[in-house]
């Protein structure tokens, strides 16, 4: 427990330099204006990257960053996250992102995935986005465009975007120089972010 104590004891201390931060906090409804969809990867970090703090990102991670379509048996846990960020607490961007390395990524290819585990189950919602023959950056582009379509199935998403109350990004974390990619709508493929 002491790599537990330790990080907590300095991370108090660092609330309490930021102390009115964390009562508004309290006070508040907590009011993001960004939800953000990641791997639960440990070193992707999706407050550190955006460089926010508490009350800023609403945050949902699973493996390999997916959302499935509306009307998979799986969808629930996902889509309840979407309907309370983005209709109840009306928050106005959104971003998929996804990362170099994700071993969730490299599992939808990989024959070594124990055959009907609940990581094979999630896994087959990307299968059919990549492929063993593609780089892992590939599969990661094309597994992360799959949960873009994927998102335009939920007809209240589809509903904000055409009432401009809604944007969509997809991303890519380099895990390696923390760069960032985003999918360019004018040439549709990803471009480092500058
Ligand atoms: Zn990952």
């Amino acid at each position: 427990m002491d790599i537990i104590n330790n990080g907590y004891r300095q991370y108090k201390k660092k609330a309490a330099l930021n102390s009115e931060i964390y009562l508004a906090n309290e006070s508040d409804p907590q009011r993001p204006q960004l939800m953000v969809i990641s791997c639960c990867d440990s070193r992707v970090i999706p407050n550190e990257i955006f460089s926010m703090g508490p009350g800023e990102i609403f945050s949902y991670r699973n493996i390999a960053n997916i959302v499935p379509a509306s009307n998979h048996p799986q969808s629930d846990s996902v889509a309840s996250a979407l309907e309370f960020g983005l209709l109840h607490l009306d928050i106005p961007h959104l971003i998929i992102l996804g990362h170099t390395g994700c071993g969730g990524i490299k599992g939808a290819t990989a024959s070594s995935c124990d055959k009907d585990s609940a990581l094979d189950n999630w896994l087959d919602i990307i299968r059919p986005a990549v492929c063993k023959n593609n780089s892992v950056l590939t599969n990661t582009q094309n597994a992360l465009n799959l949960s873009y379509m994927n998102l335009l199935s939920y007809p209240f998403i589809e509903q904000r975007l055409t009432n401009n109350l809604l944007t969509i990004s997809r991303m890519i974390y380099q895990i390696s120089d923390a760069n960032l990619l985003y999918f360019n709508e004018k040439n549709k493929s990803y471009t480092l972010a500058v």
